[in-house]
């Protein structure tokens, strides 16, 4: 009993602290002093993870995409600890260089499709999209075209908090905080198929990644940027054909293509990169996430061999760019790890395998639930929408909450999901470990079915 005394003692003591001293990031600062965190886990096992309080999850959202492999692999563990005692930390400035960086590079070049063949390693996503624009602008001021600085994204397109990839970012909650700003950004209306290859006489033309460049002028844009599929601003799956037309578009104006595979990457969507279901090679790929499965921080920025060398011809100079951590030994042992096992396990087919089985739980979940509506996914990578009235497309009221209620609801019943809120939808979104299996993924479905359940009783009464 005094044991538990002690131990009940340390958990509030543990709960005061977070609230006093730990600020929590996209997170509600006033939820936060009033009601403490949401969740303190303290111990995460293959697909699930305990809280403070002793209570098991689903984590379905392999935390924050990135815990791919699942919790507590102990050879990523140990790939850690034998670098760590090995050499922990090695400078790649100055043309030094290690083992473990090396290694990974190499590997990271026989996975990537074509010749995007050069790594250049940052300490996770947003730092790889910010370098990518720098040495991109580098190039077109060294090519004699200074004026190509513009970078074109998509809105709801999620890209990260530094000051230009939150520029990047279509979305306005994070670019009005702080007064982000930074010029030379422009975000795009997704997805307007037909007008990316020409067709004018679209109402939103204008709003098209082809309408932003023509008016902009061609010869002002650096680079487009969009993910394979957008996570964070909706879980928004491109039309078929979307990638391409992009891909066709930069390609007529010579434009610089940037795929974010932070979160698609390494077999989240059912194939070793997003950009493979669409079967388009962008000219950079920015990496982060799934790369260490979560275990430790690291990012990449991943280019063509030919524009390195064109790049190695145009500058003699230094590249003035770089941080403390890029090509870390220590992260680069558990990137180099992690590739290791999802080959070994042959994770991306599995995943692939496992889609058929969210899409036939999507169709039983929508038979019993009348709210549900626009399932879609990739892989383990989904999502569904819940509508007052799907058929009659009524949504509910953004006071409703709809889509936090029922994460929350989720969360009750042990499943840790994405609500997301953005612009009137209300979005559940869950992205598994990617080594959840045909029963992990039915009873993921089961606690939604659940929760809906009690989502369905709460709007009707
Ligand atoms: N790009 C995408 C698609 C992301 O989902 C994220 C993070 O969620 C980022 C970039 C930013 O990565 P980081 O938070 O590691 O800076």
């Amino acid at each position: 009993v005094m044991d538990e005394v002690k131990n009940q003692t340390s958990i509030e003591q543990l709960k005061e602290w977070d609230r006093n001293h730990f600020m929590h990031p996209t997170s509600s600062v006033r939820d936060h002093q009033e009601n403490g965190a949401a969740y303190t886990f303290t111990k995460g096992e293959g697909i699930y993870l305990t809280d403070i309080d002793g209570r098991e999850y689903v984590d379905g959202l392999s935390s924050l995409w990135n815990v791919n492999l699942g919790h507590g692999r102990s050879e990523l563990a140990e790939a850690a600890k034998e670098q760590m005692e090995t050499l922990p930390f090695s400078s790649s400035f100055n043309n030094y260089s290690n083992e473990p960086a090396i290694k990974l590079s190499r590997k990271i070049a026989e996975l990537t499709p074509g010749n995007l063949n050069v790594t250049f390693f940052t300490s996770g996503g947003s730092e790889s999209n910010e370098s990518t624009f720098k040495i991109i602008r580098e190039y077109w001021k060294l090519k004699g075209q200074p004026q190509r600085t513009k970078i074109v994204s998509l809105q709801k397109g999620y890209h990260g908090v530094t000051l230009a990839a939150t520029r990047a970012t279509g979305m306005d909650n994070f670019n009005s905080f702080g007064t982000s700003y930074a010029p030379g950004f422009l975000n795009a209306e997704p997805y307007l198929t037909g007008c990316e290859q020409g067709d004018k006489t679209h109402p939103n033309y204008e709003n098209s990644i082809r309408g932003v460049i023509e008016r902009e002028g061609a010869d002002t844009i650096a680079a487009v940027i969009m993910e394979p599929i957008q996570g964070a601003g909706g879980l928004n799956v491109p039309p078929e054909g979307y990638l391409q037309s992009v891909r066709d578009l930069c390609d007529e104006f010579g434009i610089f293509m940037i795929a974010d595979e932070i979160v698609c990457g390494f077999g989240r969507t059912g194939k070793m990169f997003g950009v493979e279901n669409d079967g388009i090679i962008p000219d950079f790929m920015t990496v982060a996430k799934g790369i260490t499965s979560g275990y430790i921080p690291l990012g990449a920025v991943i280019m063509k061999d030919s524009f390195r060398d064109e790049l190695a011809e145009l500058t003699g100079g230094v590249l003035f760019h770089g941080f403390t951590y890029s090509g870390h030994p220590t992260s680069c042992a558990v990137g180099l790890k992690t590739l290791e096992i999802i080959e070994k396990e042959n994770i991306v087919p599995h995943v692939k395998k496992m889609e058929t089985v969210v899409e036939n739980e999507f169709s039983k979940l929508k038979e019993k639930h009348p709210h549900v509506t626009n399932e879609r996914c990739a892989g383990l990578l989904g999502a569904f929408d819940v509508f007052k009235d799907p058929e009659e497309n009524i949504p509910f009221k953004p006071e409703e909450a709809a889509a936090p209620t029922l994460s929350k609801l989720c969360g009750d019943l042990g499943l840790i999901v994405r609500p997301i809120m953005y612009k009137g939808a209300n979005t559940i979104a869950f992205a598994p470990p990617l080594i959840s299996s045909k029963s992990d993924i039915e009873e993921i479905f089961n606690i939604f079915s659940q929760a809906l359940t009690r989502f369905e009783r709460q709007v009707n009464s």
